[in-house]
């Protein structure tokens, strides 16, 4: 954990007058940093003081750009990660603003610079507030445009050379609510005190790393597939929207080392024990009376426990995810584990499903995606690219002991707590099927209309229920008469009598 006093002492020993150590027998070498022209430098970086003395041999120095953030590892109430310095390796200018995302904050935003360049203020401060944000919104969005070969992967407006920017609001009102808009090209993070308590207990929900890359999520799946939002569709293709926000805070913590290995130290690699991974949204769902976040990753929902509700039937979606994660990492552990260290295995196994998954739903159709059709790209793309088969054999058990799929692997393994975990060739009965069928045609999760009520901001707003559902399929900007369009033609009709 960075403690303000460090940073502020680091910065003062960097300006520290500088020192001559005569008689102190072996000098310890300068460091190749003092070379380095001052504006090149970082805070903190530099502990000794010495003259800079020339060199001859050139010293190869960075071609990237990049600023410093502090930011909450995952929200200030998992205080066992707390506040961390992170490096964003990309240009951003005062705002904090790029060529993606600018940050609104009324008589805060823009934020400037500190003198060497970094986003770092005091925790919970306005300025903290809009860097924090504004890092965690970057970091997912680079991470997905990583899994899309590096490529940038456009906002639903981003059609016929429109570059404009998505807009992050910290604090954009009360509410124990966030929310993703088309319409207002925005992410809107609220803040509520919970009933009874002190005004020191506000929760800012954009101090969650859960909650802000959860609703990052919505925006790049709307940019990849601006059809499934449309609140006409079955309510998988709903569920698919709210299992990607919680599975992309996920994998966002898997990317980073630090939390990578904290995860490994406090489960002793097991991603089935008790940790801050699963559970999404802690100090929210605290505030709400839920011990294990507002929602927990490591479940063991069934399509037929959750009706036709669609936060329920993310979840049942997103532990499908978690419950192939944990069981690749597994395999993968048990073959790596003479070769790597456990969080450098989790690391690029999280990495890779990510892809997986990222690239699944790029190849879904476009509208009325179900889970089935998601797990078949899966299986698919796993095939493709040489996974070992015992990849496939994990997300077939998952999805069918979900009651997603059908069984085309027997469970009677995975039932019985028999699967071969580290057999890489093991399917089961020797079939490695990439095709499998829906588990029950008749489910709500199919056929129902869909049920809102407990989703997120994002799912809630009438601008994914009323505007026709092609006119969201397609991508370009969304005027707030869209969503008043049905009523404003009834109404030309009626003045016009
Ligand atoms: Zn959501």
């Amino acid at each position: 954990m960075i403690h303000q006093e460090e940073l502020v002492q680091q910065q003062q020993q960097q300006y520290a007058p500088v020192q001559s150590m005569p008689g102190r027998g072996t000098e310890v070498p300068e460091s190749r940093i003092e070379r380095l022209a001052p504006q090149l430098r970082v805070e903190g970086a530099l502990r000794a003081t010495r003259r800079p003395a020339e060199r001859e041999v050139p010293i190869p120095v960075p071609a990237a750009a990049g600023h410093r953030f502090l930011i909450y590892k995952q929200d200030p109430s998992v205080a066992e990660l707390g506040v961390r310095l992170v490096f964003v390796p990309t240009v951003v200018l005062n705002g904090p603003t790029d060529a993606r995302i600018t940050t609104e904050l009324p008589g805060t935003a823009p934020v400037a610079r500190n003198a060497n360049g970094d986003f770092v203020f005091p925790p919970n401060s306005p300025q903290f507030d809009c860097a924090h944000t504004f890092a965690v919104v970057r970091e997912t969005l680079t991470m997905y445009e990583r899994h899309n070969g590096g490529n940038p992967i456009p906002f639903a407006w981003n059609v016929g050379g429109n570059t404009d920017r998505i807009t992050v609001f910290p604090r954009a009102g009360t509410g124990a609510n966030a929310f993703y808009s088309r319409t207002a090209k925005a992410l809107k993070f609220l803040f509520f005190t919970p009933q009874g308590q002190p005004p020191t207990a506000t929760v800012y929900t954009c101090r969650s790393l859960d909650i802000v890359s959860h609703e990052t999520g919505h925006a790049v799946l709307d940019g990849l597939k601006p059809g499934w939002l449309a609140a006409g569709n079955p309510p998988q293709t709903g569920g698919l929207h709210e299992a990607f926000g919680d599975i992309s805070a996920i994998f966002l913590a898997l990317s980073q080392p630090d939390q990578a290995e904290a995860l490994v130290a406090l489960t002793k690699a097991n991603l089935h024990d008790r940790s801050f991974l699963p559970a999404l949204a802690e100090e929210f769902g605290r505030a709400l009376g839920l011990p294990t976040g507002l929602r927990n990753a490591d479940n063991d929902l069934k399509l037929s426990q959750v009706g036709n509700e669609v936060h329920a039937i993310s979840q049942v979606f997103t532990g499908a995810i978690y419950d192939v994660l944990a069981d690749v990492f597994t395999f993968e552990l048990a073959a790596q584990r003479r070769a790597k260290d456990p969080t450098i295995i989790l690391i690029e196994v999280a990495s890779r499903l990510c892809k997986l998954l990222f690239d699944a739903i790029v190849a879904a159709p476009a509208t009325g995606a179900t889970y089935v059709d998601v797990a078949n790209k899966m299986l698919q793309i796993s095939a493709s690219r040489g996974d070992p088969a015992i990849y496939r054999t994990f997300i077939r058990n998952r999805f069918a002991v979900r009651e997603i799929t059908t069984a085309a692997t027997p469970l009677r393994d995975l039932m019985s707590g028999r699967v071969k975990m580290t057999e890489a060739d093991y399917t089961g009965d020797g079939r490695d099927v990439t095709e499998v069928e829906t588990h029950d045609e008749h489910s709500a999760s199919l056929r129902a209309e869909q049920d809102r009520s407990r989703c997120c901001g994002t799912m809630q707003m009438p601008e994914y229920r009323v505007v026709d559902a092609k006119k969201l399929a397609k991508r370009g900007t969304l005027e707030d008469d869209d969503i008043l369009r049905h009523e404003l033609d009834e109404l030309s009709r009626a003045f016009s009598k």
